[in-house]
């Protein structure tokens, strides 16, 4: 990437570096970078599925905000089952003291409004299969890191990747082709894009895949 590139503000970097969630700098970067690069010709918002706490909205966000254009993030916030005890990854932080159950969405306004990307950022409550019904138009580009397990994993994909628009833009996070570093199901669902014929990869960031639908005939 060239000299002209925009940088991700040093302010957000700093917000980044305080907020939970699974998504290295590197990566982060490569996110917002993508997402800038989406040209006119591609339409429809830019969707998340698994907001948890913002980590990754942020690097979104700010990229919606600069092009500018829609973005959407998508979350049950009551915790994917990587989420839940007994995971390694659960955190009792995000207990809600009045119900004990697990709510990341108040962690996620937060986080939102820190960053000053309220106004550019739809938060959206649900699963996703369902809220998929109700997107009819075409998307600039669908980042998948919602639940990890197959079921979720492969309903993600299938109720929204199709959705796509022409030269529009499909990143999957978490995808480790070696089983020792990671669950399965990102990696197949890349696996399966790819043999599709419709998406050339454009980039790999650690384990960010990034994948470009072909452009419209
Ligand atoms: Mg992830």
């Amino acid at each position: 990437m060239g000299p002209a590139m925009t940088q991700f503000p040093q302010r957000l970097k700093e917000l980044a570096a305080k907020t939970k969630g699974f998504m290295p700098e590197a990566e982060g970067e490569a996110l917002f970078q993508h997402a800038l690069a989406i040209t006119d010709e591609v339409s429809g918002p830019i969707i998340e599925i698994g907001s948890y706490c913002g980590l990754s909205a942020l690097y979104l966000g700010e990229a919606a905000r600069i092009l500018p254009r829609q973005f959407v993030t998508i979350d049950h916030h009551r915790g994917s089952e990587e989420m839940l005890p007994p995971s390694e990854y659960f955190d009792p932080d995000l207990i809600d003291p009045i119900s004990g159950r697990f709510d990341s969405l108040s962690t996620l306004r937060r986080t939102l409004e820190l960053a000053e990307l309220e106004e550019y950022v739809t938060v959206i409550v649900g699963e996703s299969t369902r809220i998929a019904g109700l997107v009819k138009d075409p998307i600039s580009a669908l980042f998948i890191d919602g639940g990890h397990g197959s079921l979720a994993t492969w309903n993600d994909f299938s109720y929204w990747s199709e959705k796509i628009d022409y030269g529009g833009l499909l990143m999957i996070h978490d995808v480790f082709a070696d089983p020792n570093d990671g669950g399965r199901p990102p990696f197949e669902i890349y696996t399966y894009a790819m043999h599709l014929g419709d998406f050339t990869e454009i980039a790999q960031v650690g384990s960010l895949r990034v994948l470009q639908r072909t452009p419209r005939p």
